[in-house]
């Protein structure tokens, strides 16, 4: 049993999905906030439960070979990286073992067909949206940052290390005029004030900037200097957007907007198709790592001219489009209406004139399709975190596709369902890990699965 504030001399042996360091003492497993792995050090024991217990890192004795120092001032307290302690070589090597710990282990797959992670060129200023709060600062003045960890407190932004290098001048120059004309920040407590949210967005491709204010008001007193302060300073600027979000809500962005200077929205690239990016539009906010994605899902499914893809959890229909030159038919299924009117629209926009795009959920469309006769060759699968679930599984299998292309965002759930898909006839025969999300704690993951019979094939 430990006891709470007595102090234990340690080596931290691993992370948890939180990056936590975790160690063992005493039989129980003791986690410690921003220690690494391979870290000997003091831990003094802060709070205990029945078989873990919190810790901190109270004197360093040898720090681990991945060490580095952190390059940002605010990375402890802020918690928008988890990874900013260690070297990324060393965190690319947790986040594949995080996924062959999860497949192995909980999936039942053979470590042989997990390949090695597919890392980012780009570690940093990688974030193509950021979606910062506006308050006031200790002294009083109007600052933009990200609350921190649990809680509603602004953590005034610099200069943030994942976020498109152009966005700390626009909120610089976003500052500087609500301090001038003195635009009071919203105040969520009292429901009062007027600045809720600077939200920047950047084409990484096209090189395009967009930046909207989410106001508690249908107009912003001085909106034309504001839109000629950012233009003067800001050459990338194509539009200004207000949204209006007068609800007393914690949900970021409103229903309506108004353009302040622009067409109202930007437009980027990926694999060759052109996305419009509008302020309540989806798009992926690791652009390169995307296209990467996507490039790998694209193999494993493997089209050929005469096939029908089905796109489960489709989005605004990025995955599936950027296959639809190899396939004779596409049909993604999205839940978010607005989602799939983007869909329809950037299959429009690019002259693909062989997809359709049906709202409902995942499950009851697969259901209706497959009672309706209509059995695609292949099928993507790319749920939110909590994976798809056996009912959407046994559907899919039953459709009877020659491959399933599996995108995941938690190891632990494409674990959990690929161990389904196996009741089902569908082995999984390749998985690969990739980055999106560098120095955070989320590993993406794609993997092929092909019915038993047909695996000898691949
Ligand atoms: N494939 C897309 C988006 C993946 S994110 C891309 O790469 O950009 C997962 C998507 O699943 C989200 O758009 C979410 O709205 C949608 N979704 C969540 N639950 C769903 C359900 N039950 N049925 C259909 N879609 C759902």
């Amino acid at each position: 049993m430990l006891n709470k504030n007595e102090i234990y001399e340690t080596e931290i042996i691993d992370y948890t999905t939180e990056g936590s360091g975790v160690c063992r003492i005493g039989g129980m497993t003791v986690f410690v906030p921003s220690a690494a792995a391979g870290d000997r050090a003091e831990v003094r024991i802060l709070k205990t439960a029945k078989s873990y217990a919190f810790g901190k890192l109270e004197k360093m004795i040898s720090p681990s070979p991945d060490r580095i120092c952190s390059d940002c001032p605010v990375s402890e307290r802020c918690g928008g990286c988890l990874f900013r302690h260690i070297t990324y070589e060393a965190e690319l090597k947790f986040k594949q073992k995080r996924v062959y710990d999860a497949l192995t282990r909980i999936g039942g797959i053979s470590g042989d067909i997990i390949g090695s992670i597919v890392g980012a060129e780009k570690s940093d200023h990688y974030r193509n949206k950021a979606q910062l709060p506006v308050a006031y600062d200790r002294d009083g003045k109007i600052c933009v940052g990200f609350f921190a960890p649990r809680s509603h407190r602004v953590i005034p932004l610099k200069e943030c290390m994942l976020q498109s290098e152009g966005f700390n001048k626009a909120a610089e120059i976003f500052v500087k005029w609500a301090e001038k004309n003195h635009i009071p920040p919203y105040d969520e407590t009292q429901h009062k004030g007027v600045l809720r949210h600077l939200y920047l967005r950047y084409a990484a491709k096209t090189d395009e900037l967009m930046v909207c204010i989410v106001a508690n008001a249908d107009e912003l007193r001085h909106e034309k200097e504001l839109v000629s302060m950012l233009c003067a300073e800001l050459p990338d600027l194509r539009t200004v957007v207000l949204n209006i979000n007068k609800e007393k809500t914690n949900v970021i962005t409103g229903k309506n907007c108004r353009t302040l200077y622009g067409s109202g929205y930007i437009t980027d690239e990926l694999c060759g198709l052109k996305f419009r990016i509008s302020p309540l539009s989806f798009y992926q906010v690791n652009r390169d790592q995307a296209e990467r994605l996507y490039g790998i899902a694209a193999d494993y499914a493997g089209l050929q001219a005469d096939e029908t893809l089905l796109d489960l959890y489709c989005g605004t229909g990025t995955i599936g489009l950027s296959m639809a030159g190899k396939a004779k038919s596409l049909i993604g299924v999205e839940i978010i209406p607005q989602a799939i009117e983007d869909a329809r629209r950037n299959a429009a926009a690019n002259g693909i004139s062989n997809a359709e795009f049906i709202c409902g959920d995942a499950s009851k469309a697969a259901a209706d399709l497959n009672s309706r006769g209509i059995a695609p060759d292949c099928i993507i699968l790319d749920p939110p975190r909590k994976g798809c679930g056996r009912e959407l599984i046994c559907t899919a299998a039953d459709m009877k596709p020659k491959r399933i292309v599996y995108v995941s965002c938690d190891p632990a759930t494409l674990a959990r369902d690929l161990a389904i898909f196996a009741e089902q006839g569908y082995n999984t025969v390749k998985a690969l890990p990739v980055d999106m999300f560098p120095r955070t704690g989320h590993v993406e993951t794609v993997a092929l699965l092909t019915r038993t019979a047909l695996k000898e094939f691949y």
